[in-house]
């Protein structure tokens, strides 16, 4: 046993500083409606409006959501208190005070379990076995976060080392620190005190603050996808926006597949052919918005009256659809429009938006994911949906 203390004694005092002296990691701090990339910025879900003056936003703070569907809002600083009361000694120190646990002396360290690696304060998932890897620095890493909205990164300058201390996105719980020198694919070692974390096995249940939030689906297809995810991703209460092909007849569709899809005469199609059309898969939080509100914004950024055509894309990929999950959604979508026109918002033109039934919905290739986010300049939409004039209103002096 003294050997052993021994050895915890000198790895406390030796090996953090060979280990964290090492270059500092390119892992940023996580910044408000960025891409989910590891090694840029990282992506959280903010739904308050960053731009208005301070003093509009000091209430209650506006939910933030992970795109893998936590809640990652950062808890208030007296909720931090009241739940790290519950921590024993060396959780607390390493926690709140910044500590670093002793290398090879942690439990997780040898942990081979499936599962998930929770903040030991607030229960939010920070990693999951995975992504777990033997770096033989006598402490538990991992090449990657459960999600990169979950643990936020900060510059550490102490001990005279550049260092990225990492942290709980939620309750601010130190963790550890992260390096740029982990295996593949993402080059980086997450480098953790076990203290700070609690394990939950895959097969275990896990409580109520390590689980995601109750979310809702809903589809939209509005003309060419790009614009109308990305004005979803933006509205409060929208954990996340996807682009994909639904309700046509061909199963895991290619974009050039959907492209061409008109182009074949009606007579060789095979008897019940329908083509996919454009649309976008939203999960959102029904606490936060109402599937009638996504409606709204849904109505305002496209036009419904053009049949099979938004603006300059003329084809079936472009056609107005509600695609619903249930026969509340059906419903709803239907009054919806109903109220529209009774509104005669529209010169008196037909909506000639369909609904119906959700089928297989098939996500579209990976680079049309995000791709207004990084091709700004290609905006396609014909009018903004209320969260964001509502932002440009809040913005303006
Ligand atoms: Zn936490």
């Amino acid at each position: 046993m003294r050997i052993l203390i021994a050895a915890c004694l000198l790895a406390l005092v030796i090996l953090p500083v060979v280990a964290l002296g090492m270059a500092r990691a390119n892992y940023a701090p996580p910044a408000a409606d960025a891409p989910a990339k590891l090694t840029t910025k990282q992506s959280t879900k903010q739904t308050t409006d960053t731009t208005a003056p301070a003093k509009e936003t000091t209430a209650v703070p506006a939910k933030k959501y992970s795109r893998s569907g936590y809640d990652v809002t950062p808890l208030p600083r007296a909720k931090v208190e009241e739940l790290a009361k519950k921590l024993d000694p060396e959780a607390y120190r390493v926690t709140q005070k910044a500590g670093t646990e002793a290398a090879f002396c942690g439990t997780l360290l040898d942990n081979h379990k499936d599962g998930a690696y929770c903040c030991v304060v607030c229960g939010l998932p920070l990693f999951s076995s995975a992504n777990k890897f033997n770096s033989g620095t006598g402490w538990p890493s991992f090449f990657q976060p459960f999600d990169v909205a979950h643990v936020a990164g900060k510059q550490d300058n102490s001990h005279g080392m550049e260092r990225v201390e990492i942290n709980c996105a939620r309750c601010d719980a130190h963790l550890g620190h992260v390096f740029d020198d982990g295996p593949k694919p993402t080059g980086l070692r997450f480098c953790l005190n076990g203290a700070a974390l609690k394990f939950y096995e895959k097969s275990e249940q896990r409580p109520a603050e390590s689980m995601p939030i109750k979310t809702e689906t809903a589809y939209f297809a509005g003309g060419c996808f790009w614009g109308i995810e990305h004005y979803f991703q933006q509205a409060p209460g929208v954990i996340s926006a996807e682009s994909g092909y639904m309700q046509g007849s061909v199963d895991k569709p290619t974009y050039k597949e959907v492209c061409e899809q008109d182009d074949t005469a009606a007579s060789k199609r095979p008897a019940g052919y329908k083509p996919h059309a454009e649309t976008v898969k939203v999960t959102f939080d029904p606490t936060t918005i109402s599937y009638k509100d996504l409606l709204r914004g849904f109505f305002e950024m496209h036009d419904p009256t053009q049949m099979n055509r938004q603006g300059p894309d003329y084809g079936t990929q472009y056609r107005s659809g509600l695609y619903t999950t249930d026969d509340a959604q059906a419903a709803e979508a239907k009054a919806f429009v109903a109220e529209l026109l009774a509104k005669n918002l529209f010169s008196g033109r037909k909506i000639v938006t369909e609904i119906e039934p959700a089928k297989t919905f098939f996500p579209a290739e990976a680079y049309h994911q995000d791709y207004l986010e990084q091709h700004p300049e290609r905006g396609c939409h014909i009018g903004k949906p209320w969260w964001l004039t509502k932002k440009a209103a809040a913005a303006a002096p």
